[in-house]
């Protein structure tokens, strides 16, 4: 491999048409010239011409074999930041996709990496953003880090240090990320270099040293292995590694140990022509010398995250010394060496039908292999690089990208939008499919979201939402819902309260007594007061006692107690009332399930209204109720209304029991809307149903005759159940 910087055009043109014989090289030398004109007068700090730069950007994308485009992009990178060169005119000269990459290369330029840890991260992620809008634009990204790097003695010394920083903590990990080892190893020697010039220097002085002493040792073991796979009939080309001074460092820092400790032993890597050729070479390595125990990875059955693929071993060489092979294949090489790029031309070779697909053309192809083979798809999963598992990115209808935590849903990313699309959502639709609004989103997704106004957040979203965005905006809604809400109740139960006192409530609320009682009560205004009734927290009999006592000389004269029209509670079906309040919010609780003939009680829930029990109802009693929330309500005989409840059946376990019961309760003018039988071990059967009758004389009746049914041993009321609905 030619690692060397381009110097000029020609040279360029000659490393492009290597791998892209028919490749549009007017278009290169187009863009050469646009170039040159572009940045005429700028010089590097070393003094030569600007255009060098961008040539040798283009030249390190050459080695790394992307598509005309990405080179053409790579000769052009600085236009548009640093000459006065337009979007437009470079779209007009060489098209819309190359525009997008400068544009690209350019946006990632912008981003600061030298902030909070925090904020790292999260340029770190718009870089992977970018990467998985188009990855040309970080590969472009990388081969202008890594000339800048090779030329970075020109820059003074802080300068030097800040970019080396930056490079070590984003670009050669991020390289890595892809694949492409060697930027990565040579980004990461490079800023050894600026970031501590002794150490990189001694490295590179014990290595030197240390290689030619070994020299003869290498060729020896080198020879022997040669010659072993070709008396095996296999195929074998066998390599020196090249030295990764920073990677010798780490080790010797991490493990606190000598240089001597770790670069004791001979690297070689054997190249061979197929995956079982791998095995079978180390089957011959391992049948020469003895293996280290602990040291053999196989790395082609578990590849690497970023497709690393290659099998590890550490034997006791000749003389005792240790030597360490590396084996793969030529394709496995190549994706050590060229990441994700070199997997793909892999593959392509597989479809050579497939005119369309450049070297690079696949990233246009990513959303078509998603529904393709399962390897590819694999290979995705990895490109989308596990280190950021815990995001998804998400595009609106008109393309823009949001960033999620995984498993969020329709409603997160509707509170991402606006907080009013997010108030009043309905519904979705991921990929132009109506989902639930629960449905967890995936990277990709494009998501609109249908809005009502008549819609409102539900306490129910809390419940899948995961943006702490999204919790606090539905929380906050639900929070000025529960205080107006439980102004109104509180409002129609003290109401309530003073009829049945012979007060008038309308001269009461307007008198400024009730400002006087809130003072009293700790609160500072009225309204605060008549919430704290909402909500329980006074009971109503103590606001007005508090107004009856000091009654006022003169007070206009109470409005005779004349008992207002038993009101009927907003649940209307269910034929309530609460002694002389109007329109209350009320529902049934669903631990008792009470019907009308059973002795009920009203429980304020906050910010809810009144809930509903029986006065025998076990869960009240745990509730460690507080008496000042109760309220007296009765059962409005006038409204008649069908209620369910569930009745328990046990009988005996013979044939037509079921219908005989059922039959029992369709006499009784009761329907049945369930009904379900368990035959026990013991020959009894277990009839549950669930029945709808009017009230408990009608339950009774119903009771009775289940009763006197041939074969029936008990049947009772199961006071806690729930229908799904
Ligand atoms: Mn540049």
């Amino acid at each position: 491999m030619v690692y060397e910087t381009v110097t000029d055009i020609d040279q360029l043109v000659a490393r492009l048409r290597s791998y892209q014989p028919d490749a549009d090289l007017g278009m290169i030398r187009k863009a050469y010239e646009f170039s040159v004109r572009a940045h005429q007068g700028q010089t590097r700090r070393s003094g030569e011409p600007y255009v060098q730069h961008p040539v040798a950007v283009a030249g390190v994308l050459t080695l790394l074999k992307t598509d005309v485009a990405a080179v053409v992009a790579g000769l052009l990178h600085d236009t548009l930041e640093d000459t006065v060169a337009t979007a437009d005119e470079l779209e007009r000269e060489f098209g819309k996709e190359v525009v997008h990459l400068v544009d690209g290369v350019t946006k990632i330029g912008k981003i600061t990496f030298r902030s909070s840890e925090e904020k790292q991260a999260e340029n770190f992620r718009k870089m992977v953003l970018s990467m998985a809008d188009d990855i040309r634009v970080v590969i472009i990204k990388l081969a202008d880090r890594l000339h800048n790097m090779r030329t970075l003695e020109h820059l003074g010394e802080n300068k030097r240090q800040e970019i080396s920083q930056e490079t070590l903590e984003i670009y050669a990990p991020l390289a890595n990320r892809i694949g492409i080892g060697w930027v990565k190893n040579e980004l990461e020697d490079l800023c050894l270099k600026h970031l501590k010039p002794d150490v990189y220097e001694a490295l590179r002085v014990s290595v030197a040293k240390r290689d030619e002493d070994r020299q003869q040792y290498i060729q020896e073991v080198g020879a022997l292995v040669q010659k072993a796979v070709e008396d095996n009939g296999l195929l074998g080309a066998i390599y020196g590694r090249p030295k990764h001074l920073y990677g010798i460092y780490q080790k010797m820092k991490k493990q606190s140990i000598s240089f001597d400790e770790v670069y004791d032993l001979t690297a070689l890597r054997i190249i061979t022509d197929t995956k079982m050729n791998c095995y079978a070479v180390l089957g011959v390595i391992h049948s020469l010398w003895r293996p280290l125990p602990g040291r053999f990875k196989d790395y082609i059955a578990i590849p690497k995250s970023n497709l690393y693929q290659s099998l590890h071993t550490t034997v006791v060489g000749p003389k005792g010394e240790h030597v360490e092979f590396q084996i793969r294949t030529e394709e496995m090489h190549r994706v050590a060496e060229y990441g994700i790029a070199a997997h793909w031309k892999y593959k392509e070779q597989d479809r050579i039908d497939d005119k369309d697909s450049k070297a690079f053309g696949w990233l246009r192809q990513f959303v078509e292999w998603q529904k393709d083979l399962p390897d590819n798809r694999q290979f995705m999963d990895s490109v989308k690089l596990e280190l950021f598992h815990d995001v998804v990115y998400v595009f609106t209808p008109k393309g823009s990208v949001k960033e999620l935590p995984k498993g969020s849903t329709p409603v997160d990313f509707a509170y991402a939008i606006h907080t009013e699309v997010g108030d009043h959502c309905v519904g979705a639709k991921v990929n132009g499919k109506i989902v639930p609004l629960k449905h967890e989103v995936a990277s990709g997704d494009t998501i609109e979201i249908l809005t009502s106004t008549s819609q409102t957040p539900h306490k129910d979203w809390l419940k899948f939402v995961r943006t702490s965005r999204a919790k606090t905006k539905i929380k906050h809604w639900i929070k000025s819902e529960e205080q107006i809400r439980s102004l109104e109740i509180g409002r129609r139960l003290l109401e309530a309260e003073l009829r049945r006192h012979g007060l008038a409530p309308a001269q009461v609320f307007k008198s400024g007594q009730l400002l006087e009682a809130a003072k009293h009560e700790g609160y500072e205004t009225a309204d605060e007061l008549v919430a704290a009734v909402g909500f329980g927290h006074v009971a109503t009999a103590q606001v007005v006692g508090r107004l009856a006592a000091p009654a006022p000389v003169g007070a206009p004269a109470a409005e005779p107690p004349s008992r207002p029209k038993p009101a009927v509670g907003k649940s209307g079906d269910k034929g309530i009332q609460v002694k002389g309040a109007r329109d209350l919010l009320m529902q049934l609780s669903r631990c008792c399930s009470p019907v009308p003939g059973d002795r009920i009680l009203g429980y304020i829930t906050r910010g809810r209204g009144l809930t509903i029990h029986a006065v025998d109802c076990p869960n009240l009693e745990a509730l460690d109720y507080d008496r000042e929330r109760l309220v007296e309500v009765e059962w409005d005989t006038a409204t008649p209304g069908r209620h369910s409840v569930k009745v328990a059946v046990i009988a005996e376990d013979k044939t037509g029991v079921l219908a005989n019961v059922s039959s029992a309760i369709a006499e009784c003018q009761a329907n049945i809307s369930r009904a379900e039988i368990i035959t026990r071990e013991d020959r009894k059967a277990e009839l549950d149903f669930i029945v709808e009758i009017a009230d408990t004389a009608h339950l009774n009746r119903v009771m009775k005759a289940i009763e006197r049914v041939n074969g029936v041993i008990t049947a009772r009321r199961v006071r806690s159940w729930q229908e799904r609905s």
